[in-house]
């Protein structure tokens, strides 16, 4: 299939291109598009064929369900059975944004959608592109992160591009994602709210929102947990560089000497090494390539550029990879969350 490319400005909309990918999702194509968190691998939400074609797509496991991206709180109420009170404090909140909220579904979402189960994800999404797009498709886009599946989420259209030329229909480029990890993902069909994916809407932020303790699902904490996860998702290999990706955590001077350590071996063995440093750290170690997340203490700026580093580090053909380790509060749950599950779960403590 041949893939269109179109490139959009988010202030500037041109509603020629919106209406011909609106068009094509009407029809039960696949249209990539901009979000505030990864760029989205879109399908008519409400058509099961379009969700086996998001499946084949990307390479997906059938039991991982969809996200159904919405614009507007009317939408809500005709896919889903009952909407909390909580929900409602936090779609008043954090609506549009990086939030998604899990409900019991009704009957006209279909099963392919939800990946066999009875409820259903649901994201607002701020990205102005994304939002026209939704209007223009009928108002319900299913949409995972735009990669093939285990590889790290497209943050930048090139990346889209590089996953899914000649998978699908359309691919709009936008510009680059502002938060750079996927949403936050809240359950609200047990009762209690919980968290099952962490993102750039903390646990702190949901608590303030709701006056209440939050809580997380145990399954995504304990790397060792026997339970599943509720997010199906969550239990996959996920987000991986091709070459092998390892943790090193503890204070400053010591994991900057174990990882030039660990590279020098490394390099002995003819494997081309790189290092995920921060603003603080980058100028001491001696890898082939040293990239920068951002500022120790600023974990939205790692966020923002964590899966972006992971797919440069492949076009670069590392094989050898070392991360330093992040505070696991705030977004920062969300950052070593991600990159957990990227390492394989590889961590040296020092
Ligand atoms: P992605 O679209 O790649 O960001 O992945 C969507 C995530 O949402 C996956 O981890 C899914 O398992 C999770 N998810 C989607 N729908 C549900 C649901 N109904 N119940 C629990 N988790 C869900
Ligand atoms: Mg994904």
């Amino acid at each position: 299939m041949e893939t269109k490319i179109y490139s959009l400005n988010e202030e500037k909309i041109d509603t020629n291109i919106i209406k011909e990918a609106g068009d094509v999702l009407k029809k039960g194509g696949l249209v990539a598009f901009p979000t505030e968190t990864v760029y989205g691998l879109g399908g008519d939400a409400l058509n099961p064929d379009s969700s086996k074609k998001i499946y084949a797509a990307k390479g997906r496991p059938s039991d991982n369900p969809l996200i159904v991206h919405i614009s507007n709180l009317k939408a809500l109420e005709k896919i889903v059975k009952d909407i909390p009170e909580d929900a409602l404090k936090l779609a008043d909140k954090y609506w549009p944004g990086p939030l998604t909220m899990i409900f019991n579904k009704n009957d006209v979402v279909p099963k392919e959608t939800t990946g066999g189960l009875e409820t259903v994800a649901v994201r607002m999404p701020s990205n102005k592109i994304a939002r026209a797009l939704i209007d223009a498709s009928g108002g319900y886009i299913a949409a995972p992160s735009a990669n093939l599946s285990g590889r790290p989420s497209p943050t930048v259209a090139k990346y889209v591009i590089e996953d899914m030329d000649g998978r699908i229909d359309i691919i709009l480029d936008g510009g680059e994602s502002d938060v750079g990890l996927e949403s936050t993902i809240v359950d609200f069909t047990e009762g209690k709210p919980m968290i099952l994916r962490p993102g750039f809407i903390t646990q702190k932020m949901l608590e303030e929102a709701l006056s209440e303790k939050v809580e997380w699902d145990r399954a995504i904490i304990d790397a060792d947990s026997k339970t599943p996860p509720k997010a199906p998702g969550m239990k996959y290999r996920h987000y991986a560089p091709k070459g092998e990706l390892v943790i090193v955590e503890g204070n400053k001077e010591d994991v900057i000497k174990k990882i030039n350590e660990l590279t020098n071996a490394d390099k002995n063995n003819n494997l081309r090494t790189g290092v995920i440093a921060t603003e603080e750290t980058k100028d001491y170690y001696c890898a082939d390539l040293v990239k920068s997340a951002g500022h120790k203490d600023e974990e939205g700026e790692v966020a923002h550029h964590l899966f972006r580093i992971l797919r440069e580090f492949d076009e670069e053909n590392i094989q050898k990879m070392y991360s330093e380790s992040f505070k696991s509060d705030g977004v920062g749950a969300a950052v070593m969350n991600r990159l957990l599950k990227a390492a394989g779960h590889q961590i040296i403590k020092v």
